[in-house]
């Protein structure tokens, strides 16, 4: 079936394939160019996708064209699709239509009748990117500026040069798009290739149960990345222009005890210590003393995580000058275990804070853990949790329309599987179809370094004492289980229904009890007590469900390797321990039974890591966070400043500074790049230095 472009009024293109007819809207009085467009399919199926924000421009757009509008609004099936470039799928590329005015869309629809649309201007460099790659996806008929793709002719090398970017990205995790972001607005020609039909890697929000029921397929709270100026400035406008939006519950966290009741920490500190001290006054006392020692230093780091770490020896000087900067230095040594119990004497408190400063994946009484108390305490009080409107999700699609809107690409469906590397500098990649992607100025990886030097290099290129240290980077001392409810009603607590205003639950045994969990996990063992991490984002936004649904993120430390099977027998296994979970919750919300389960989705340890290697092992946040594998020195001291030793070969993820979790942390590794590509970083935020200016 032929796509035939036509030209409508000033400011419509419509075009028909596959007995369906498509309408797209271009509005050039409008300030953003997501908001320049609106697409509908306007015959065919009764599935008409569109933005929905964009109805108002669509409708008129329809009756310019004399089609026959739906009935009512809410026969529209609301479907994003403004940034439906990224989510294309370049091997389904079948059919385009350009404005032959060269003026602001390129649309084109799949086999399956899909319509997406780049939101790029057309100039040659991009019709010809467009052009290049639905070429090589084996597309006939593709037109670029009106001319169609020629080999032999000088129009085909114009789009063989579109396989060549300044800097190539291996992984569109949050934290490769978030570098490629910042030089994207600084002007440099990014291209980010991923390996999964989404961009995102962690921060993803998918129906993994039923349809409507918009599950976070990894992460979920986003708490450090509050204190990251790309959130707390909004440097790259993902909030004010491009859609994100952040939900801040009212407390973080809940931690339920058998006995039904429950300890809750808010932002406020003042609330926090009440929680406290209605079981322990002395506690609540003591809370708010370690809060105030820890605070302002806790304060000075938080602006530093964000930028290149400074040398381990050279942070360490520093913090010795001062008595609670000693402190700092003596809870790296330290099990969090060992200093709750110096400063609080209920054992409530201590189930609390021992089982929140295992978020990391590292346990509470393995020294070294202090550092987390230290840090995560005033952490939770200087920032909120917050969790974005729509899902995790909505931030990495924030930050790939913001690649895309400076003239970047993002390339999905396309894995990586060699970087090639001549005379020590790493100039491109190769995919498995077989392309090649140039790189004139680096290469960065988004990957596990463990993945990247044992698979994509030739080892010849570097040192086997390099080789050595970096196959020994360790994994956490545990990872998790994850099972994702679709629910007719949130779960009920016998605790009340105060526990609702907490976004993460932490229903605990008592503290022996809770305390051995540990010691099945360093065995391998699935830990016969279940302490799980309970999430209902439903209950704080209702549009990750159908009306009256609920969603749940059911999450449980598990060992990677198991003792009786290792990491294979997950297989076998996942059902059985997801179950035990689920009872467990059932203990302190008995409306947790199947009648209330209308689909549910495991994802075991293994899983992980088949889904996503970057999840290296089933680790959620990389490389252990334990302190010889942390700032500087993360994930080993040669790799700590997001450089290698192969020239031009750049490491960004959580495998790096500042570690694992939504920290927006490519805003640090890309501070250093820009340097060596003699951009300020600065004046890149500042708006001085703008794309394509
Ligand atoms: C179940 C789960 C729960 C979590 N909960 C939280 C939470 O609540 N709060 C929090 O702060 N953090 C949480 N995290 C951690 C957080 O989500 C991650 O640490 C973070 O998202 C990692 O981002 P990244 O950009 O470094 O890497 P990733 O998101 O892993 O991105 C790497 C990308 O590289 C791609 N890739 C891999 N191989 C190739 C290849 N060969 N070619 C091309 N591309 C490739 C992957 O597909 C992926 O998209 C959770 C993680 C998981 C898995």
């Amino acid at each position: 079936m032929e796509g035939v472009a036509s030209r409508r009024p000033a400011d419509v293109v419509t075009w028909s394939c596959a007995d369906r007819v498509f309408a797209v809207l271009v509005d050039d009085n409008l300030e953003s160019p997501d908001e320049r467009l609106g697409i509908v399919q306007v015959e065919g199926t009764p599935d008409v996708a569109l933005a929905v924000d964009q109805l108002e421009f669509v409708l008129p757009a329809l009756q310019l064209v004399g089609r026959k509008p739906p009935p009512a609004l809410a026969d529209f099936q609301g479907r994003e699709c403004w940034n439906s470039t990224i989510r294309q799928e370049t091997t389904e590329l079948k059919r385009h239509g350009a404005d032959p005015a060269g003026g602001t869309v390129v649309a084109w629809v799949r086999d399956d009748g899909i319509a997406s649309l780049s939101t790029r201007p057309v100039t040659s460099g991009t019709c010809a990117d467009v052009a290049m790659r639905a070429t090589l996806s084996g597309c006939e008929g593709v037109r670029c500026s009106g001319a169609p793709v020629v080999p032999g002719t000088a129009h085909e090398s114009e789009c063989q040069m579109a396989n060549q970017h300044d800097v190539v990205f291996i992984g569109a995790g949050h934290n490769g798009l978030t570098a490629a972001a910042y030089l994207a607005k600084a002007g440099v020609d990014v291209c980010l290739l991923e390996k999964a039909a989404f961009p995102g890697g962690a921060v993803n929000t998918q129906e993994l149960t039923l349809p409507g029921f918009k599950h976070d397929g990894g992460g979920m709270a986003h708490l450090f990345i509050q204190a990251n100026p790309l959130i707390a400035s909004d440097e790259l406008e993902l909030q004010s222009k491009f859609g994100l939006k952040y939900i801040y519950p009212e407390a973080a966290f809940a931690t339920v005890y058998p006995d039904d009741t429950a300890l809750f920490v808010y932002k406020d500190i003042d609330r926090t210590c009440e929680s406290i001290a209605k079981f322990s006054p002395h506690d609540a006392d003591a809370y708010r003393r370690f809060y105030d020692m820890t605070k302002p230093l806790v304060e000075m780091l938080a602006s530093g995580l964000f930028s290149a770490p400074p040398p381990f020896g050279a942070l360490m000087a520093q913090l010795d000058q001062s008595p609670v900067g000693q402190e700092l230095i003596r809870s790296m040594m330290m099990s969090a275990w060992d200093m709750v119990n110096q400063w609080f004497e209920h054992d409530k408190t201590k189930i609390h804070l021992t089982k929140y400063v295992t978020e990391p994946l590292v346990g509470a009484e393995e020294k070294g853990s202090g550092v987390y108390l230290f840090l995560m305490v005033p952490l939770s009080h200087m920032y909120p949790a917050g969790l974005p409107e729509g899902g995790s999700g909505k931030l990495t699609e924030a930050l790939a329309r913001c690649v895309e809107a400076h003239g970047g690409t993002i390339r999905l469906n396309a894995e990586v599987t060699k970087i090639d590397v001549r005379d020590g500098r790493a100039v491109g990649v190769l995919l498995a179809s077989g392309e090649e992607i140039l790189a004139r100025r680096a290469v960065v990886s988004n990957v596990d370094p463990r993945v990247m030097f044992a698979d994509w290099i030739s080892p010849e290129v570097t040192s086997s004492e390099f080789r050595r240290r970096v196959a020994a980077i360790q994994d956490p001392s545990f990872v998790g289980i994850n099972q994702h409810l679709a629910l007719n009603e949130p779960p009920r607590y016998k605790a009340g229904p105060e526990i609702d205003k907490a976004y993460c639950i932490e229903p605990v045994p008592w503290l022996d009890e809770y305390r051995r969990i540990y010691d099945d996990l360093r065995y391998g063992i699935p830990p016969k007590t279940k302490a799980p991490l309970v999430v209902c984002p439903t209950l704080h936004d209702p549009t990750r469900a159908p009306d009256g649904k609920h969603i749940v993120y059911l999450w449980h430390y598990e060992p990677w390797a198991l003792k009786d099977g290792g990491p294979e027998r997950w297989d076998t296994i996942k059902e059985t321990v997801a179950d035990e979970v689920l009872a467990a919750l059932r203990q302190y919300a008995p409306n947790m039974g199947p009648e209330n389960i209308l689909a549910r989705t495991i994802h075991s340890p293994l899983d992980y890591h088949r889904m996503n290697v970057n999840l290296y092992h089933g680790a959620a946040l990389g490389p252990g966070a334990t302190m010889y594998q942390f700032f500087s020195y993360r994930p080993i001291p040669e790799l700590g400043q997001y450089k290698t030793p192969i020239e031009d070969l750049y490491l960004v993820g959580h495998s790096t500074h500042p570690g694992g979790g939504i920290t927006g942390g490519g805003r640090a590794m890309v501070q250093v790049l820009m340097s060596d590509l003699g951009i300020d970083f600065d004046e890149v935020v500042s708006g001085k230095l703008l794309a394509h200016a």
